[in-house]
Protein backbone atom coordinates (compact mmCIF):
# COMPACT_ATOMS: atom_id res chain seq x y z
CA UNK A 1 0.00 0.00 0.00
CA UNK A 2 1.55 3.57 -0.96
CA UNK A 3 2.47 5.28 2.04
CA UNK A 4 0.03 8.19 2.75
CA UNK A 5 1.63 9.97 5.76
CA UNK A 6 5.14 11.50 6.27
CA UNK A 7 4.52 11.09 10.20
CA UNK A 8 1.49 8.68 10.50
CA UNK A 9 1.43 8.42 14.55
CA UNK A 10 1.61 12.32 14.42
CA UNK A 11 -0.44 13.23 12.63
CA UNK A 12 -3.21 11.35 13.83
CA UNK A 13 -3.44 12.57 16.82
CA UNK A 14 -6.49 14.39 18.59
CA UNK A 15 -5.66 17.48 19.70
CA UNK A 16 -6.46 16.44 23.34
CA UNK A 17 -3.43 13.85 22.51
CA UNK A 18 -1.38 16.72 21.17
CA UNK A 19 -1.64 18.77 24.01
CA UNK A 20 -0.22 15.89 26.19
CA UNK A 21 2.89 15.45 23.87
CA UNK A 22 3.27 19.12 23.90
CA UNK A 23 3.22 19.57 27.48
CA UNK A 24 6.60 18.70 28.71
CA UNK A 25 8.24 20.07 25.66
CA UNK A 26 6.45 23.50 26.71
CA UNK A 27 7.86 23.15 29.85
CA UNK A 28 11.40 22.14 28.58
CA UNK A 29 11.34 25.19 26.15
CA UNK A 30 10.15 27.65 28.32
CA UNK A 31 13.11 26.41 31.15
CA UNK A 32 15.54 27.32 28.04
CA UNK A 33 14.65 30.65 27.63
CA UNK A 34 14.86 31.64 30.69
CA UNK A 35 18.00 30.41 31.57
CA UNK A 36 19.56 31.98 28.06
CA UNK A 37 17.25 34.92 27.23
CA UNK A 38 17.80 38.35 29.12
CA UNK A 39 14.49 38.95 27.55
CA UNK A 40 12.25 36.17 28.08
CA UNK A 41 13.73 36.58 31.72
CA UNK A 42 13.12 39.77 32.69
CA UNK A 43 9.91 40.04 31.11
CA UNK A 44 8.79 36.73 33.00
CA UNK A 45 10.07 37.74 36.48
CA UNK A 46 8.44 41.49 36.10
CA UNK A 47 4.84 39.51 35.55
CA UNK A 48 5.56 37.38 38.51
CA UNK A 49 5.84 34.68 36.44
CA UNK A 50 7.37 31.36 37.77
CA UNK A 51 9.13 29.50 34.62
CA UNK A 52 8.50 25.79 36.24
CA UNK A 53 4.66 26.61 36.42
CA UNK A 54 4.71 26.63 32.71
CA UNK A 55 4.10 22.89 31.44
CA UNK A 56 0.99 22.81 29.70
CA UNK A 57 -1.24 24.69 27.30
CA UNK A 58 -3.09 26.51 29.90
CA UNK A 59 -0.05 27.77 31.48
CA UNK A 60 1.30 28.59 28.34
CA UNK A 61 -1.21 31.48 28.21
CA UNK A 62 -0.57 33.00 30.75
CA UNK A 63 2.55 34.24 29.67
CA UNK A 64 3.03 37.82 27.47
CA UNK A 65 2.85 37.70 23.95
CA UNK A 66 6.22 38.17 21.72
CA UNK A 67 5.98 40.87 18.73
CA UNK A 68 7.49 40.65 15.85
CA UNK A 69 8.35 44.69 16.14
CA UNK A 70 9.94 44.28 19.84
CA UNK A 71 12.32 41.67 17.99
CA UNK A 72 12.72 43.90 14.84
CA UNK A 73 13.42 47.19 17.66
CA UNK A 74 15.92 45.57 18.94
CA UNK A 75 17.85 44.90 15.46
CA UNK A 76 17.58 48.33 14.65
CA UNK A 77 19.39 49.11 17.76
CA UNK A 78 21.99 47.25 17.07
CA UNK A 79 21.48 43.55 17.70
CA UNK A 80 21.87 40.91 15.66
CA UNK A 81 19.34 38.49 16.36
CA UNK A 82 17.66 40.46 18.82
CA UNK A 83 16.95 39.76 22.49
CA UNK A 84 15.53 36.38 22.07
CA UNK A 85 18.84 34.75 20.74
CA UNK A 86 19.78 31.79 22.75
CA UNK A 87 22.23 30.49 20.85
CA UNK A 88 26.06 30.81 20.54
CA UNK A 89 27.65 31.66 17.75
CA UNK A 90 29.18 28.30 17.56
CA UNK A 91 26.11 26.47 17.15
CA UNK A 92 24.36 29.04 14.41
CA UNK A 93 24.49 27.88 11.07
CA UNK A 94 22.56 29.95 9.25
CA UNK A 95 21.22 33.22 8.79
CA UNK A 96 17.78 34.30 7.06
CA UNK A 97 15.68 36.82 7.13
CA UNK A 98 11.97 37.41 7.42
CA UNK A 99 10.27 39.90 4.78
CA UNK A 100 9.76 43.85 5.26
CA UNK A 101 6.07 43.80 4.67
CA UNK A 102 6.83 46.37 7.74
CA UNK A 103 9.61 47.58 6.74
CA UNK A 104 13.54 46.58 7.54
CA UNK A 105 14.03 42.79 7.31
CA UNK A 106 14.55 40.95 10.45
CA UNK A 107 17.42 38.31 10.93
CA UNK A 108 17.02 34.75 12.62
CA UNK A 109 19.75 32.62 13.52
CA UNK A 110 19.06 28.52 13.09
CA UNK A 111 21.27 25.60 15.01
CA UNK A 112 21.19 22.64 12.93
CA UNK A 113 18.52 21.10 14.94
CA UNK A 114 16.48 24.35 14.34
CA UNK A 115 16.78 23.47 10.42
CA UNK A 116 16.15 20.18 11.14
CA UNK A 117 12.76 20.74 12.94
CA UNK A 118 11.78 23.29 10.10
CA UNK A 119 12.38 20.47 7.78
CA UNK A 120 10.58 17.71 9.50
CA UNK A 121 7.38 20.09 9.81
CA UNK A 122 7.91 20.96 5.68
CA UNK A 123 8.05 17.66 4.86
CA UNK A 124 4.94 16.53 6.30
CA UNK A 125 3.21 19.65 4.90
CA UNK A 126 4.57 18.79 1.37
CA UNK A 127 3.66 15.14 2.14
CA UNK A 128 -0.27 16.27 2.63
CA UNK A 129 0.00 18.18 -0.23
CA UNK A 130 0.94 14.96 -2.65
CA UNK A 131 4.89 15.45 -2.90
CA UNK A 132 6.28 12.44 -2.82
CA UNK A 133 10.39 11.23 -3.69
CA UNK A 134 9.84 10.90 -6.92
CA UNK A 135 8.97 14.32 -7.65
CA UNK A 136 11.48 16.51 -9.45
CA UNK A 137 10.36 20.24 -8.42
CA UNK A 138 11.64 23.29 -9.60
CA UNK A 139 11.79 26.04 -7.06
CA UNK A 140 11.13 29.72 -8.06
CA UNK A 141 10.91 30.96 -4.32
CA UNK A 142 13.80 33.77 -3.41
CA UNK A 143 16.94 32.33 -2.35
CA UNK A 144 18.11 35.26 -1.09
CA UNK A 145 18.03 36.06 2.49
CA UNK A 146 14.24 34.81 3.02
CA UNK A 147 13.37 30.86 4.24
CA UNK A 148 10.75 30.39 1.47
CA UNK A 149 14.06 29.29 -0.89
CA UNK A 150 16.99 27.74 0.60
CA UNK A 151 14.62 26.44 3.75
CA UNK A 152 11.77 24.83 2.07
CA UNK A 153 14.59 23.81 -0.59
CA UNK A 154 15.59 21.54 2.59
CA UNK A 155 11.95 20.54 3.79
CA UNK A 156 11.74 19.11 -0.32
CA UNK A 157 15.11 17.62 0.37
CA UNK A 158 14.31 16.10 3.79
CA UNK A 159 10.85 14.49 2.06
CA UNK A 160 12.98 12.76 -0.65
CA UNK A 161 12.03 15.31 -3.80
CA UNK A 162 14.80 16.12 -6.12
CA UNK A 163 14.67 20.05 -6.46
CA UNK A 164 15.89 22.50 -8.61
CA UNK A 165 17.15 25.51 -7.12
CA UNK A 166 16.29 28.28 -9.98
CA UNK A 167 15.42 31.05 -7.55
CA UNK A 168 13.61 34.10 -8.77
CA UNK A 169 14.49 36.57 -12.30
CA UNK A 170 15.44 35.27 -15.99
CA UNK A 171 11.67 34.10 -16.60
CA UNK A 172 12.19 33.18 -20.64
CA UNK A 173 15.15 31.19 -19.68
CA UNK A 174 13.07 29.37 -16.95
CA UNK A 175 10.62 28.44 -19.58
CA UNK A 176 12.79 27.81 -22.48
CA UNK A 177 14.45 25.10 -19.73
CA UNK A 178 11.42 23.58 -19.14
CA UNK A 179 10.53 23.50 -22.64
CA UNK A 180 14.05 21.27 -23.31
CA UNK A 181 13.32 18.73 -20.16
CA UNK A 182 12.90 15.65 -21.82
CA UNK A 183 9.59 13.55 -21.48
CA UNK A 184 8.77 11.77 -17.83
CA UNK A 185 6.33 9.72 -16.91
CA UNK A 186 5.62 11.43 -13.41
CA UNK A 187 6.32 15.37 -14.70
CA UNK A 188 7.97 17.50 -13.14
CA UNK A 189 6.79 20.02 -10.39
CA UNK A 190 6.95 23.83 -9.77
CA UNK A 191 7.10 25.17 -6.75
CA UNK A 192 6.24 29.19 -6.42
CA UNK A 193 3.83 31.72 -5.71
CA UNK A 194 0.63 31.75 -7.09
CA UNK A 195 1.03 35.17 -8.70
CA UNK A 196 4.33 34.36 -10.70
CA UNK A 197 2.49 31.42 -11.98
CA UNK A 198 -0.13 33.45 -14.11
CA UNK A 199 2.73 36.42 -14.58
CA UNK A 200 4.65 33.28 -16.52
CA UNK A 201 1.38 32.13 -18.27
CA UNK A 202 1.71 35.58 -19.70
CA UNK A 203 5.31 35.26 -20.74
CA UNK A 204 4.69 32.04 -22.38
CA UNK A 205 2.00 33.34 -24.27
CA UNK A 206 4.12 35.85 -25.48
CA UNK A 207 6.73 33.27 -26.48
CA UNK A 208 4.76 31.23 -28.19
CA UNK A 209 5.34 28.05 -25.26
CA UNK A 210 2.22 26.51 -24.63
CA UNK A 211 1.98 25.59 -21.01
CA UNK A 212 0.61 22.15 -21.52
CA UNK A 213 3.63 21.02 -23.87
CA UNK A 214 6.03 21.32 -20.98
CA UNK A 215 4.79 18.38 -18.84
CA UNK A 216 4.03 19.99 -15.68
CA UNK A 217 1.95 17.85 -13.50
CA UNK A 218 1.64 20.00 -10.04
CA UNK A 219 2.71 23.04 -8.97
CA UNK A 220 3.59 23.55 -4.57
CA UNK A 221 2.24 27.18 -3.95
CA UNK A 222 3.15 29.76 -1.07
CA UNK A 223 3.94 32.82 0.18
CA UNK A 224 0.33 34.37 -0.82
CA UNK A 225 -2.88 33.22 0.34
CA UNK A 226 -4.60 33.86 -3.69
CA UNK A 227 -4.87 30.33 -4.33
CA UNK A 228 -7.48 29.93 -1.55
CA UNK A 229 -9.70 31.95 -4.11
CA UNK A 230 -11.30 29.31 -6.31
CA UNK A 231 -11.25 31.27 -9.45
CA UNK A 232 -7.72 31.77 -9.00
CA UNK A 233 -6.95 28.23 -8.65
CA UNK A 234 -8.79 27.48 -11.82
CA UNK A 235 -6.78 30.32 -13.83
CA UNK A 236 -3.79 28.39 -13.05
CA UNK A 237 -4.74 25.12 -13.30
CA UNK A 238 -5.97 25.62 -16.78
CA UNK A 239 -3.69 27.72 -17.93
CA UNK A 240 -0.69 24.88 -17.30
CA UNK A 241 -2.35 21.99 -17.07
CA UNK A 242 -1.34 20.83 -13.24
CA UNK A 243 -2.45 20.92 -10.54
CA UNK A 244 -2.18 23.35 -8.11
CA UNK A 245 -1.87 22.81 -4.24
CA UNK A 246 -1.10 24.93 -1.61
CA UNK A 247 0.70 25.37 1.57
CA UNK A 248 1.07 27.98 4.09
CA UNK A 249 3.82 29.11 6.44
CA UNK A 250 5.53 31.74 8.18
CA UNK A 251 9.43 32.80 7.80
CA UNK A 252 9.82 32.57 11.40
CA UNK A 253 8.82 28.92 12.11
CA UNK A 254 8.61 27.34 8.90
CA UNK A 255 5.49 25.41 6.52
CA UNK A 256 3.13 25.00 8.96
CA UNK A 257 0.16 23.53 6.48
CA UNK A 258 -0.13 22.27 3.57
CA UNK A 259 -3.87 20.98 2.02
CA UNK A 260 -4.62 17.27 1.23
CA UNK A 261 -6.19 16.11 -1.47
CA UNK A 262 -9.72 17.07 -0.24
CA UNK A 263 -8.17 20.23 -0.21
CA UNK A 264 -10.72 21.38 2.33
CA UNK A 265 -8.33 23.55 4.43
CA UNK A 266 -4.61 23.39 5.10
CA UNK A 267 -3.64 20.81 7.67
CA UNK A 268 -1.85 21.54 10.53
CA UNK A 269 1.90 19.96 10.95
CA UNK A 270 3.55 21.26 13.99
CA UNK A 271 2.49 18.97 16.23
CA UNK A 272 5.11 18.12 18.72
CA UNK A 273 7.03 20.94 17.43
CA UNK A 274 4.99 24.38 16.96
CA UNK A 275 2.39 24.97 19.60
CA UNK A 276 -0.93 26.77 17.87
CA UNK A 277 -3.28 28.50 19.98
CA UNK A 278 -6.38 30.69 18.83
CA UNK A 279 -6.37 33.69 20.22
CA UNK A 280 -8.87 36.96 20.03
CA UNK A 281 -7.33 39.23 17.82
CA UNK A 282 -8.85 42.68 19.89
CA UNK A 283 -8.51 41.18 23.10
CA UNK A 284 -5.82 38.32 22.59
CA UNK A 285 -8.12 36.53 25.14
CA UNK A 286 -7.66 32.51 24.30
CA UNK A 287 -10.03 31.03 22.69
CA UNK A 288 -11.27 27.48 22.42
CA UNK A 289 -10.44 25.05 19.69
CA UNK A 290 -13.17 24.31 18.24
CA UNK A 291 -15.05 23.93 15.05
CA UNK A 292 -14.91 27.01 12.80
CA UNK A 293 -13.77 29.30 15.30
CA UNK A 294 -12.29 32.65 13.84
CA UNK A 295 -9.27 33.93 15.38
CA UNK A 296 -5.78 35.24 15.04
CA UNK A 297 -2.89 31.98 15.30
CA UNK A 298 0.26 32.60 17.85
CA UNK A 299 2.79 30.10 17.49
CA UNK A 300 5.56 29.02 20.33
CA UNK A 301 8.30 27.05 19.35
CA UNK A 302 8.75 23.73 20.91
CA UNK A 303 12.14 22.30 20.38
CA UNK A 304 13.63 25.99 19.01
CA UNK A 305 17.32 26.31 20.35
CA UNK A 306 18.99 29.76 18.38
CA UNK A 307 15.37 32.64 18.20
CA UNK A 308 12.98 30.96 20.02
CA UNK A 309 9.44 32.56 19.73
CA UNK A 310 7.25 32.16 22.72
CA UNK A 311 3.86 33.27 21.59
CA UNK A 312 4.70 34.78 18.83
CA UNK A 313 1.85 36.54 17.71
CA UNK A 314 1.27 36.35 13.68
CA UNK A 315 -1.42 38.74 13.13
CA UNK A 316 -2.64 35.79 10.67
CA UNK A 317 -6.80 35.71 10.89
CA UNK A 318 -7.51 32.48 10.65
CA UNK A 319 -10.67 29.94 10.29
CA UNK A 320 -10.08 26.63 12.06
CA UNK A 321 -11.87 23.20 11.08
CA UNK A 322 -11.48 20.54 13.71
CA UNK A 323 -14.00 17.77 12.50
CA UNK A 324 -11.78 14.67 11.04
CA UNK A 325 -10.60 14.83 7.60
CA UNK A 326 -11.56 11.09 5.14
CA UNK A 327 -7.73 12.08 4.30
CA UNK A 328 -7.26 9.81 7.90
CA UNK A 329 -5.26 13.19 9.35
CA UNK A 330 -7.16 14.22 12.42
CA UNK A 331 -4.73 17.68 12.74
CA UNK A 332 -6.77 20.58 12.75
CA UNK A 333 -7.05 22.31 9.05
CA UNK A 334 -7.28 26.62 8.69
CA UNK A 335 -8.44 28.64 5.92
CA UNK A 336 -6.29 32.07 6.01
CA UNK A 337 -9.36 34.90 6.13
CA UNK A 338 -6.40 37.58 5.94
CA UNK A 339 -3.42 39.25 7.80
CA UNK A 340 -4.75 41.33 10.77
CA UNK A 341 -2.47 44.34 8.94
CA UNK A 342 -3.67 43.65 6.22
CA UNK A 343 -7.12 44.57 6.62
CA UNK A 344 -8.38 48.37 6.92
CA UNK A 345 -11.76 49.56 7.73
CA UNK A 346 -13.55 51.60 4.96
CA UNK A 347 -16.24 53.21 6.81
CA UNK A 348 -16.65 50.81 9.40
CA UNK A 349 -16.28 47.52 7.38
CA UNK A 350 -12.98 45.24 7.63
CA UNK A 351 -11.80 44.77 4.00
CA UNK A 352 -8.97 41.98 3.30
CA UNK A 353 -7.07 42.06 0.08
CA UNK A 354 -8.48 38.47 -0.31
CA UNK A 355 -11.97 39.29 -0.36
CA UNK A 356 -11.17 42.18 -2.78
CA UNK A 357 -9.50 39.52 -5.39
CA UNK A 358 -12.26 37.13 -5.13
CA UNK A 359 -14.52 39.90 -6.38
CA UNK A 360 -12.19 41.15 -9.19
CA UNK A 361 -11.86 37.37 -10.76
CA UNK A 362 -15.10 37.74 -11.88
CA UNK A 363 -14.07 40.25 -13.91
CA UNK A 364 -11.88 37.97 -15.98
CA UNK A 365 -11.01 37.99 -18.56
CA UNK A 366 -11.12 41.47 -19.02
CA UNK A 367 -8.78 42.14 -16.12
CA UNK A 368 -5.73 39.20 -14.99
CA UNK A 369 -7.14 40.17 -11.40
CA UNK A 370 -3.36 41.30 -10.42
CA UNK A 371 -4.05 44.78 -8.38
CA UNK A 372 -3.03 46.82 -5.53
CA UNK A 373 -4.33 48.92 -3.00
CA UNK A 374 -2.55 52.00 -1.67
CA UNK A 375 -4.17 54.00 1.39
CA UNK A 376 -3.06 57.63 0.89
CA UNK A 377 -4.37 59.32 4.14
CA UNK A 378 -4.35 57.96 8.02
CA UNK A 379 -7.34 56.17 9.08
CA UNK A 380 -10.13 57.37 9.18
CA UNK A 381 -10.91 55.85 5.85
CA UNK A 382 -13.76 57.67 4.54
CA UNK A 383 -12.14 58.39 1.12
CA UNK A 384 -12.88 56.23 -1.57
CA UNK A 385 -8.89 53.83 -1.45
CA UNK A 386 -7.04 53.85 -4.74
CA UNK A 387 -7.43 50.20 -6.28
CA UNK A 388 -5.06 49.23 -9.54
CA UNK A 389 -5.78 46.71 -11.55
CA UNK A 390 -4.26 44.91 -14.58
CA UNK A 391 -6.01 45.21 -17.59
CA UNK A 392 -6.01 42.16 -20.27
CA UNK A 393 -4.18 43.33 -23.39
CA UNK A 394 -7.58 42.54 -25.46
CA UNK A 395 -9.62 45.34 -24.45
CA UNK A 396 -9.95 48.09 -26.20
CA UNK A 397 -8.83 51.22 -24.48
CA UNK A 398 -12.66 52.99 -25.73
CA UNK A 399 -13.73 50.19 -22.98
CA UNK A 400 -11.91 50.96 -20.39
CA UNK A 401 -14.06 53.50 -18.83
CA UNK A 402 -16.73 51.60 -18.38
CA UNK A 403 -14.81 48.52 -16.94
CA UNK A 404 -13.40 50.87 -14.43
CA UNK A 405 -16.85 51.80 -13.07
CA UNK A 406 -18.08 47.72 -13.52
CA UNK A 407 -15.62 46.97 -11.39
CA UNK A 408 -16.26 49.87 -8.60
CA UNK A 409 -19.67 48.58 -8.95
CA UNK A 410 -18.68 44.70 -7.86
CA UNK A 411 -16.33 46.11 -5.23
CA UNK A 412 -19.48 47.97 -3.66
CA UNK A 413 -21.73 44.51 -4.28
CA UNK A 414 -19.35 42.40 -2.68
CA UNK A 415 -16.90 43.90 -0.64
CA UNK A 416 -19.08 46.72 0.80
CA UNK A 417 -16.68 49.94 0.07
CA UNK A 418 -16.57 52.24 -2.56
CA UNK A 419 -13.08 51.97 -4.20
CA UNK A 420 -11.12 54.30 -7.08
CA UNK A 421 -10.27 51.90 -9.69
CA UNK A 422 -7.20 52.73 -12.17
CA UNK A 423 -6.48 50.24 -14.55
CA UNK A 424 -2.72 49.06 -15.48
CA UNK A 425 -0.54 47.88 -18.33
CA UNK A 426 -1.02 43.80 -18.30
CA UNK A 427 2.29 42.44 -16.56
CA UNK A 428 3.17 45.55 -14.81
CA UNK A 429 1.61 44.67 -11.13
CA UNK A 430 2.75 40.89 -11.07
CA UNK A 431 6.30 39.80 -10.75
CA UNK A 432 8.23 36.51 -9.60
CA UNK A 433 8.42 38.46 -5.80
CA UNK A 434 5.97 38.05 -3.92
CA UNK A 435 3.43 40.17 -4.66
CA UNK A 436 2.18 43.23 -2.38
CA UNK A 437 -1.40 44.16 -2.27
CA UNK A 438 -1.55 46.40 0.47
CA UNK A 439 0.51 49.94 0.37
CA UNK A 440 -0.05 52.35 3.09
CA UNK A 441 1.45 55.85 1.86
CA UNK A 442 0.68 57.54 5.02
CA UNK A 443 3.16 55.39 6.49
CA UNK A 444 5.87 56.03 3.92
CA UNK A 445 5.62 52.91 1.95
CA UNK A 446 4.00 54.29 -1.23
CA UNK A 447 2.69 51.91 -4.10
CA UNK A 448 5.90 51.41 -7.18
CA UNK A 449 4.96 53.62 -10.11
CA UNK A 450 2.85 51.55 -12.93
CA UNK A 451 2.27 51.87 -16.37
CA UNK A 452 -1.47 53.59 -15.79
CA UNK A 453 -3.51 53.19 -18.92
CA UNK A 454 -6.75 54.92 -17.65
CA UNK A 455 -7.43 56.75 -14.14
ZN1 LIG B 1 -7.17 15.86 4.84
Amino acid sequence: MPRKFWNREIETLSREQVCQLEAPLIADQIQYVYQHSAYYRDRYDRAGIDPSAIDSHAALATLPFTEKSDIAQAQMQGALFGPNQCASFEDIIRLTCTGGSTGEPTRLGWTQNDIDVYNEMGARALWTMGCRPHDLVISCLNYSMYAGGIMDHGAFETLGAGILPYSIGNSERLLEMLARFPEREQGYSLFMTPSYAVRLADIADQLGIDLHDLNIRRGYFSGEAGLQVPGYRDKIEQAWGMRAMDMYGTAELGVQSGECEHRNGHHFCGAGLVAAELVDPDSGEVMPFENEATGELVYTSLRREACPLIRLRSHDIVRIYTEACACGRSSFRLHTLGRSDDMFIVKGVNIFPLGIQEALLTHRPDISAEFFVELTQEPPIDYRPRICVEVSDGVEPTRYASLARDIETTLQRRCNFSAAVELSARGSIASEHKTRRLYRAYLGNPAPAVDILYK
